[in-house]
């Protein structure tokens, strides 16, 4: 659960904390916005998960390219963002393409590092879904590196998490990844 009190407290102290004057006109109302931004992200990541559905017998790989996404790095808070690829080989379950985008959103819209981001979602679809194989390939920008530190504005970082035949059967694999270009 969202601490509005405590997060408001928080920002200001942080804002002091930088040299700033928090009970100036732009900063006034920051700590508020910036609870209700949390609380926002918070009703953001719960979504109804019973609608995955069934299906009859399509077998083949389902792919979803280039879901955007926004997420934040929890070593400084700063956003990274990009885009997921997504595909599994259902058995007998599949679920609408809405589905998949509220699955990136719920486990981007908190504290995040991009492996974790990448496996989680890969396990959440594995146990919802229980596919032939689940592959997620993300790939991201992190402000972290373009504002700070190494300053390598642009450089994208990939990730990718394979479960079930997308990592014991090679041509699964390689498939994936020429359909999303990356082999
Ligand atoms: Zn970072």
């Amino acid at each position: 659960m969202i601490d509005k009190e405590k997060i408001k407290e928080a920002i200001k102290l942080f804002l002091e904390g930088i040299g700033e004057n928090p009970e100036r006109e732009g900063l006034k109302e920051t700590p508020d916005r910036i609870a209700r931004m949390w609380e926002e992200f918070e009703s953001l990541r719960s979504f109804d998960m019973k609608l995955f559905e069934e299906f009859g017998q399509y077998n083949e790989m389902v792919l979803v390219k280039d879901i955007k996404f926004y997420s934040m790095c929890e070593h400084h808070l700063l956003p990274f963002f990009g885009k997921v690829h997504i595909a599994y080989i259902p058995d007998g379950v599949i679920c609408g393409l809405s589905k998949l985008v509220r699955t990136v959103r719920a486990f981007a819209l908190r504290p995040q590092v991009q492996e974790r981001l990448t496996d989680e979602i890969a396990d959440f679809l594995e146990k919802q879904l229980t596919p032939r194989g689940v592959g997620v390939v993300i790939e991201a920008e992190h402000l972290c590196m373009s504002m700070r530190g190494a300053m390598s504005p642009g450089h994208i970082t990939t990730t990718s998490a394979l479960r079930g035949v997308f990592l014991r059967d090679m041509k699964t694999r390689e498939e994936f990844l020429k359909l999303i270009n990356k082999a």
